[in-house]
C-alpha cells in the first residue's frame, strides 16, 4: 500500500449519499443475491449479526496485502501507516458516537468483553459489601453476568427493574429500587430480545442524581439508530462491531475520560505501560491504558470503513427505513394464524420476535430455512426474558437496512407454509 492510498483512506468525512435507496444499497452486499436451499437469501438475523458491504472486506485485504505491520511500535514508514489508519478508526468511531475524545474509545473484542472491561475495572474497586447494581429484566447475559459474579465476589447485590407485559422497564420500580446504595446502572439501549428501546437518558439522568454510574449495553442500538453518548449522558457504551455491517472479533467501549483516569487496567502486557521494571510499572495514556497486547488492527480499521459506511447513509436515515419495516413487518406478522408478538413496547427496534400455537420455534426456524428465510430460535441469550413470559424460546426476524418489505412477505408466506405443515 503506497502512502497515497494511505492517506486516501484518512479521508476525514465521509459524504452523505443523496438518498437512502435500498435497491441500490443492497447491490452492495453480494450475500444477498445467494440462494439457500434452492430459494433467494432472505436475511433476517440481522441482531445476531449482520453481512458487510465489499468496502469493509477490502479493509481486511488491503490491510493484509499493503499495511501489515503491528501499530504504536515501529519507527518504520508500515507501522506508522497502519497506526495511522488503525488511530483514524478511532477518531471515526468517536464522531459516530459523538464522545467529546477519541481517548474515550477503547477496542474490545466486541460488547462482552466491552462489559467486562467496565464491571473489571470500575465495578471491582467501586463495589462493596451492601453495594446495589441495578440491571433490567431484559438483559442480554452480557450484561448479567459480569455483574452477578461481581455482585458475588463483593458481597453486593444485583437487582432487577422489572418489566410489563409489553417488555418496557417500569419506570416507577426503578424509581423504587434506586437508592444511594445503587453504585451502577447496567442497561440495555435496545433488547435484543424484544426490540424494546429503552428511556436511557431519563434512566441516566435518574441514576446520576443518587450518584450511579450508567454503562449501556448499545449492542443492538448503535446500527440502527443514531448515538449521541453526550446526549444520553451515560458514562460507558458497550458495541460490537459485527452488528454493524463490521467485521467480529471488534468493538468498542465508550467510556467518559474522567472515568476512564480513575480505573484500574482490564488486562496488562505490551503497549498498556510506560515503563515497566521489576519495582514499578507505570500504566499508558488513555485509551492504551485499557488496550494490551497486539490488537485486532485489522479489524478496528474495517470497522471504521463500515462507520464510514452508514455514515453516509445517515443513521437517521437507516432508523426511519427500519422503523416503516417494523410497522409493516408487525402489521402483516399479525394476519398470520395462531402467531403471537413476544415484545410490544410502544418505542421498539426492527425485532420482531414471536412464538406460534402450532409449532415449536426451532421447527418453525427449520421449516423458514428451507424457504430461504434465515432466522433466529431459542433463548437470544437472555433466558430471564423468556422466563418473564413463561417461554422457553421465541422465532425472531431481526432488521437490518438492506432488509425490504418484499423480505418480510417472504417470511409471511413462509409462516403460513409451517402453519398448513402443523394444521
Ligand atoms: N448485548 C446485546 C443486547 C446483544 O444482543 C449481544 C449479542 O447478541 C451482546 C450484548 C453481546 O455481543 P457480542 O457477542 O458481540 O459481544
Amino acid at each position: 500500500m503506497s502512502a497515497a492510498l494511505a492517506s486516501r483512506k484518512l479521508n476525514p468525512v465521509p459524504e452523505r449519499l443523496p438518498v437512502f435507496d435500498v435497491e441500490a444499497l443492497r447491490k452492495d452486499f453480494p450475500i444477498l443475491s445467494t440462494s439457500v436451499h434452492g430459494k433467494p437469501l432472505i436475511y433476517l438475523d440481522n441482531a445476531a449479526t449482520t453481512q458487510k458491504p465489499p468496502v469493509v472486506i477490502d479493509a481486511l485485504r488491503d490491510y493484509y496485502e499493503g499495511q501489515n505491520a503491528n501499530v504504536h511500535r515501529g519507527v518504520h514508514h508500515l507501522s506508522q501507516v497502519a497506526t495511522d489508519l488503525y488511530e483514524h478508526a478511532r477518531e471515526r468511531m468517536r464522531a459516530f458516537i459523538n464522545a467529546a475524545v477519541s481517548c474515550e474509545i477503547v477496542w474490545t473484542r466486541g460488547a462482552t468483553e466491552a462489559l467486562n472491561l467496565v464491571a473489571h475495572s470500575y465495578g471491582r474497586p467501586h463495589l462493596g459489601p451492601g453495594d446495589e447494581v441495578l440491571i433490567s429484566h431484559m438483559e442480554h447475559h452480557s450484561n448479567i453476568l459480569p455483574w452477578q459474579l461481581l455482585c458475588e465476589e463483593k458481597g453486593a447485590h444485583l437487582r432487577v427493574i422489572p418489566i410489563n407485559d409489553q417488555g418496557e422497564i417500569i419506570m416507577e420500580e426503578f424509581d423504587r429500587l434506586l437508592s444511594e446504595r445503587t453504585k451502577i446502572v447496567a442497561v440495555v439501549h435496545v433488547s435484543n430480545a424484544l426490540g424494546t428501546i429503552n428511556p436511557v437518558k431519563e434512566i441516566v439522568a435518574k441514576a446520576h442524581a443518587v450518584g450511579a454510574v450508567v454503562v449501556v449495553d448499545g449492542a443492538q442500538s448503535a446500527p440502527h439508530t443514531p448515538i449521541d453518548v453526550r446526549d444520553l449522558g451515560c458514562d460507558f457504551f458497550a458495541m460490537s462491531g459485527h452488528k454493524m455491517y463490521g467485521p467480529t472479533g471488534i468493538g468498542i467501549l465508550y467510556g467518559r475520560a474522567d472515568k476512564f483516569e480513575s480505573m484500574i487496567p482490564y488486562q496488562s502486557g505490551g503497549d498498556m505501560i510506560l515503563s515497566v521494571t521489576f519495582e514499578k510499572t507505570v500504566f499508558n495514556y488513555l485509551p492504551h491504558k485499557f488496550e494490551a497486547g497486539t490488537p485486532h488492527i485489522e479489524g478496528a480499521i474495517a470497522l471504521g470503513v463500515a462507520v464510514d459506511y452508514l455514515m453516509r447513509l445517515g443513521m437517521d436515515r437507516v432508523a426511519a427505513h427500519e422503523h416503516e419495516l417494523l410497522e409493516y413487518g408487525t402489521k402483516v406478522l399479525q394476519g398470520v394464524d395462531g402467531l403471537r408478538m413476544v415484545g410490544t413496547a410502544r418505542e421498539k427496534a426492527g425485532v420482531l420476535s414471536f412464538v406460534m400455537d402450532k409449532a415449536h420455534p426451532h421447527d418453525v426456524g427449520q421449516i423458514l430455512d428451507e424457504h430461504g428465510v434465515a432466522v433466529r430460535s431459542g433463548h437470544h441469550c437472555a433466558q430471564p426474558v423468556m422466563q418473564r413470559y413463561g417461554l422457553a424460546a421465541t422465532t425472531r426476524a431481526s432488521l437490518g437496512l438492506y432488509n425490504t418489505k418484499a423480505d418480510i412477505d417472504v417470511l409471511a408466506t413462509a409462516l403460513e407454509d409451517v402453519n398448513r405443515i402443523f394444521s
